[in-house]
């Protein structure tokens, strides 16, 4: 099901994000992990593509699994760095025959560290020009990444909201955000970017805090700031991985319920493989969910016009 036809039910989205396993080891876990999912239905899944070394076959092969034997939505990630037409219209064609309806359709990153991406050989540039590419020739619903602290290539957020309505121009359907941790990049992203003409949902990227160490490196990464005031909460404990997975929780459950509460489309979850955080948090939220939804199903639009 295209992830658009959920939209038009006026519903709130709520999806988890996959990493292909690196090993047999992970690949149990990552089963696991997966079938803890079922119980709670969501919207839809997503698998990325080649980050943190994975091929495209492994990729591939989740994606397979997640939507032909576990009947998951799945959307599949998909990078156009390096990649010639051919690939590209190759690759399309195969997530078309698995019977895939949605892709995320990004950039990618340089495979050298701290290294701007390498010119493409067929001028794919920019994650615009493989969602161009993708829109004119297939029928997919097309995700795409958006950055409510700026990427961290871009000059300026100005022009990285320039870009950002280029992509929608192109034919992005949706926007999932990178990770943040203060919602009010996410409130002023939403607002610059209605402000430049874009209409589409921009749904809110989530990671639930498992370990203190993992997600200071994810930060130095991504360049999502981490606020004092939970560097305050967890320094204290960050020697005790019980009680720092109870303030991620904690942390997690407030940030999700003031961002449904103000209006934000749904939530997608980077599980990290590790789908505890994302189940925990999610059942948590799902307790006043049955009212939210009632209340979301007749307008899901508190201020937030999507
Ligand atoms: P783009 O939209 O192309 O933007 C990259 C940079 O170029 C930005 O600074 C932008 O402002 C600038 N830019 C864009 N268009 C132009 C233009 N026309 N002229 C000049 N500058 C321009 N990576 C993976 O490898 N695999 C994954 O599966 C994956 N999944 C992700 C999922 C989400 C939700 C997000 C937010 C990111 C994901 N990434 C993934 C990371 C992503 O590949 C990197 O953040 C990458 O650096 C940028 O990708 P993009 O698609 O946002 O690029």
């Amino acid at each position: 099901m295209k992830i658009t036809d959920i939209f038009k039910k006026n519903q709130k989205t709520f999806s988890f994000e996959f990493f292909p396993p690196k090993d047999l080891h992970s690949a149990v876990r990552f089963g696991v992990n997966a079938g803890q999912l079922m119980k709670l239905d969501p919207s839809f899944v997503s698998v990325t593509y080649g980050a943190g070394g994975s091929s495209r076959d492994n990729s591939f092969e989740m994606v397979d699994l997640f939507h032909n034997d576990m009947k998951f939505n799945c959307m599949a990630h998909y990078t156009c760095v390096n990649a010639t037409h051919e690939k590209i219209a190759y690759d399309m064609r195969t997530l078309q025959d698995m019977g895939i309806d949605n892709v995320m359709l990004l950039r990618g990153d340089s495979p050298e560290k701290n290294k701007s991406c390498p010119p493409n050989p067929d001028g794919i540039n920019y994650a615009s020009d493989l969602i161009r590419l993708v829109k004119q020739n297939y029928d997919f619903c097309i995700g795409a990444g958006a950055y409510p602290e700026k990427h961290f290539e871009a000059p300026s957020m100005e022009e990285d909201l320039i870009n950002l309505r280029i992509k929608a121009d192109a034919g992005a359907d949706f926007f999932v955000t990178q990770m943040f941790f203060d919602n009010k990049y996410y409130w002023d992203f939403l607002n610059k970017a209605r402000q430049k003409g874009i209409k589409a949902r921009i749904i809110p990227g989530i990671i639930p805090i498992n370990s203190y160490k993992q997600i200071k490196k994810f930060s130095e990464i991504s360049g999502a700031k981490i606020p004092e005031s939970i560097h305050k909460k967890m320094e204290p404990k960050k020697d005790n991985p019980s009680e720092i997975y109870k303030i991620g929780l904690d942390l997690a459950i407030e940030q999700c319920s003031d961002l449904l509460e103000n209006g934000a489309p749904g939530l997608h979850f980077y599980t990290l493989n590790r789908s505890r955080a994302a189940v925990d948090l999610y059942e948590h939220l799902a307790k006043d969910w049955d009212v939210l939804k009632e209340k979301y199903k007749q307008s899901c639009t508190p201020h937030v016009p999507f």
